[in-house]
């Protein structure tokens, strides 16, 4: 096998403390050998050498005619070493903003604070995903891997379908549930070249067989049971830093599936903290939707926690065995979240107890509403991405935030991604309403801007803009 990882600062860890136990860095493993847990990416940082102060990290912006300053996963190399430089496959991910947006805050109601919107869905494929499956892509490379497969609400197969077409290094397999994907991600997949199984059935289902058939075949799975995926992810959080010249903010908002994000946010701050290079924890908010609320019914209702590594699983079972017995699937407009068994709630559950979490759910009307404000104040999202905002707003409301605070919103994926859902909510068309989003249970669309039907006359087209611009 042609290894070129970093087998000397970096190596894996299972995630429970009592387990603990460590494999070689250029293993393909998606969980523990003893206990069957997760994994981590875990660092010797006494011989990585990171940077003292987070702002040494600005150094890099005069190399930005580089590749790997100019990705903005790769600029904070030295907090993912687990790769030597010249086996880094990057695309320019990461090259996403964090805009402060007035509107949005009066609309989820911080009179006093700042909102900042981090828009990562301006990554190449689209969605935050980039940043992850670089990181991925680098590790399948270094160990040799000549096929990738993923199960895909749609944005991981999108961005996995671009890295394999762009570098041309591996042959991307997606699995993706029946009549349960957005055109945009859809239309990538297929564009890019990516072998398309359409499974008849959900995510969790697409997710479990992926396991299956990569297990048996040999194939590098890339969901984000991959830890080296979340490494990646982790660089999100650097930027939203870097982009408040250090500061840590309050609160991060993030809508929460298969809960990578908020994992691997969690565990950017723990390096941080442990490595002196910050001095506090922003408080961290995963907004799930109300339709797929795993997390929310196992965190809030139930007690579930993470217990410093014993976390009490038999409740997670036992909420598992009653979906079952209920036969009850995922189900919200937000396709990017409609996962029931997220794979990394073990991961999510330590983020939570690090930074002092929240878990809500958003309604697919809260959500719906929380992206056309999106939309209507800068450059949009997905409707997954709208939970983000919608989540803020009830947690103002509920004085959790409190209205002077500094509120960080993850918008995850593009306004392009789902353009149906963006449509239906604006057109006016009652029709086409009912079909995409009331079947849904949406009421209203408080926010519509429908498009104004004129004549094609002259004087109908200037009384028009006349009456309404
Ligand atoms: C994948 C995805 C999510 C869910 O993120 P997790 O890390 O799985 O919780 C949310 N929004 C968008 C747009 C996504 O593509
Ligand atoms: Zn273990």
């Amino acid at each position: 096998m042609n290894v070129s990882t970093r087998v000397d600062v970096a190596f894996q860890r299972c995630i429970h403390p009592s387990c603990a136990t460590t494999y070689g860095i250029e293993e393909i493993r998606v969980g523990c050998g003893e206990c069957g847990g997760l994994l981590d990416v875990a660092y010797d940082w006494d011989r990585a050498r990171p940077p003292r102060q987070l702002a040494d990290f600005e150094q890099l912006w005069s190399r930005r005619h580089e590749p790997l300053p100019h990705s903005g996963v790769w600029r904070f190399h030295a907090l993912l070493p687990f790769a030597e430089p010249e086996h880094i496959v990057t695309v320019g991910e990461g090259q996403t903003i964090l805009q402060r947006s007035t509107s949005v805050a009066d609309y989820v109601g911080l009179s006093g604070g700042e909102l900042y919107l981090q828009y990562e869905g301006l990554n190449p494929s689209g969605s935050f995903k980039d940043n992850g499956m670089t990181a991925a892509f680098t590790h399948a490379r270094s160990v040799g891997a000549k096929r990738a497969a993923c199960a895909s609400t749609g944005n991981t197969s999108a961005s996995l379908a671009m890295y394999a077409s762009v570098t041309g290094l591996m042959k991307a397999i997606i699995f993706i549930g029946s009549g349960k994907i957005a055109y945009g991600k859809l239309s990538q997949a297929l564009d890019y070249g990516a072998l398309t199984l359409q499974i008849e059935g959900d995510f969790d289902d697409a997710m479990q067989r992926v396991r299956e058939v990569s297990s048996k075949l040999g194939i590098y799975l890339v969901n984000s049971v991959n830890p080296f995926r979340l490494e990646g992810q982790k660089s999100v959080m650097y930027r939203v830093l870097e982009a408040l010249r250090w500061e840590v903010p309050d609160w991060i908002v993030v809508p929460g599936g298969n809960l990578g994000n908020s994992s691997a946010f969690g565990k950017a701050f723990i390096e941080l903290k442990e490595l002196g290079l910050i001095d506090r924890v922003p408080r961290l908010a995963v907004i799930n939707a109300a339709g797929a609320s795993t997390l929310f019914e196992l965190y809030e209702k139930r007690g579930l926690r993470w217990q410093q590594g014993a976390p009490q699983t038999e409740l997670v079972d036992d909420y598992y065995a009653e979906l079952d017995a209920a036969h009850r699937r995922a189900s919200t407009i937000a396709s990017a979240i409609e996962i029931n068994r997220p794979v990394n709630l073990m991961k999510s559950l330590r983020a939570l107890e690090f930074c002092d979490g929240v878990v809500r759910v958003a309604t697919d009307q809260q959500i719906l509403d929380g992206k056309a404000q999106v939309g209507a104040g800068g450059f949009g999202c997905e409707p997954a991405s709208g939970a983000s905002v919608a989540g803020a707003k009830m947690l103002c409301e509920e004085g959790v935030i409190g209205p002077d605070e500094r509120v960080v919103c993850i918008l995850t994926g593009h306004a392009l991604k789902d353009p149906d859902v963006t449509v239906a909510y604006h057109a006016g068309d009652e029709e086409m309403f009912e079909r995409v989003l009331g079947s849904r249970g949406v009421k209203s669309a408080a926010f519509a801007n429908s498009a104004v039907p004129v004549a094609n006359n002259l004087d109908a087209i200037v009384q028009a803009i006349e009456q309404h611009a």
